[in-house]
């Protein structure tokens, strides 16, 4: 099926010699080539996720890939990585550039912040985990993707780290103390959280940690239906992708527990988190909240 659009997710940790140029110019390029999305420049790299039509996307690409470090580019963006997939010309209504202190917040404090350029976990892609899991290699994996997005899907017997948004890194960590010693993987959707994820975790006494290269999205598209339970939660219209028919429904709805993979959202509007409330309790989701808590503190 001939797709009238294409939306790309990319990011690469690298330094940037000027983040404002560099801002300035991705302004320039986006609006020229019509493409729309969210991008955000920081001294440590660029993070984005933009849709336009194949020309323009292709157009895109190639002009990121020139910016290859040499003197007058903004940085060595020469072998980042566009992972495409076929959009609607609707997933965004404007161009967002932002320039920021860090390509992903972390909501650390600054003397905590992590710089992926110069600590992250080892990388370990999809056909190396596989070999890990097939020899049966000790490890733990650390999911540091939303509670929400674990819900509907995760590796089998990896660990919720139970976030409510990536900005709880820091409070989230301490509880699993216990895994400082052990070999441990971090993975998230697509790999850009698990580098300051992972390189945090070093900063604070895990010793033998790796992420998952191009996350979970690459190792389902590699393997589909194989050590992933569910689905993969996506930050679009979509809201889950699957990779094959043959899998099973792990999300659950928080009104009966039924097998679900529909989102809804906390009734109390303040909160507003994502839930799984499956069709049949759908009609009664003013009712339904994430937790005790929100129930009371409805207004
Ligand atoms: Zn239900
Ligand atoms: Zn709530």
């Amino acid at each position: 099926m001939e797709s009238t659009h294409e939306l790309i997710i990319f990011y690469k940790y690298t330094p940037v010699a000027d983040p404002k140029g560099f801002m300035e110019w991705q302004r320039r390029t986006c609006t020229e080539l019509g493409i729309l999305g969210r991008i955000i420049v920081a001294h440590e790299g660029i993070n984005g996720t933009v849709e336009g039509t194949p020309e323009a996307i292709a157009e895109y690409a190639r002009r990121m890939h020139e910016q290859n470090g040499v003197q007058g580019t903004y940085g060595d963006f020469a072998d980042v990585w566009f992972k495409s997939s076929p959009g609607t010309g609707t997933s965004f209504v404007k161009l967002v550039v932002k320039l920021r202190k860090e390509i992903v917040t972390t909501g650390l404090a600054q003397e905590e912040m992590v710089n992926p350029n110069q600590t992250t976990g080892t990388h370990i892609t999809p056909n190396e985990l596989k070999q890990w899991i097939e020899r049966g290699e000790k490890f733990e994996i650390i999911d540091m993707r939303n509670d929400y997005e674990y819900a509907v899907g995760h590796f089998a017997g990896s660990h919720n780290s139970l976030m409510e948004n990536y900005r709880d890194l820091s409070k989230v960590v301490p509880q699993f103390e216990s895994l400082k010693d052990k070999k441990v993987l971090t993975v998230c959707t697509y790999g850009v959280r698990c580098e300051t994820a992972s390189g945090y975790l070093k900063q604070n006494g895990f010793k033998d940690v790796y992420q998952l290269e191009g996350g979970i999205g690459s190792y389902m598209k590699q393997y589909p239906g194989q050590d992933f339970l569910g689905s993969l939660y996506v930050f679009d219209a979509r809201m889950t992708e699957r990779f094959t028919d043959k899998y099973e429904v792990v999300g659950q709805c928080v009104n009966c527990g039924g097998k679900s993979e529909r989102f809804g959202n906390c009734a109390w509007n303040e909160c507003h988190k994502q839930i799984i409330i499956c069709d049949t309790c759908a009609p009664l989701s003013k009712s339904i909240w994430c937790q005790e808590a929100c129930k009371k503190e409805r207004p």
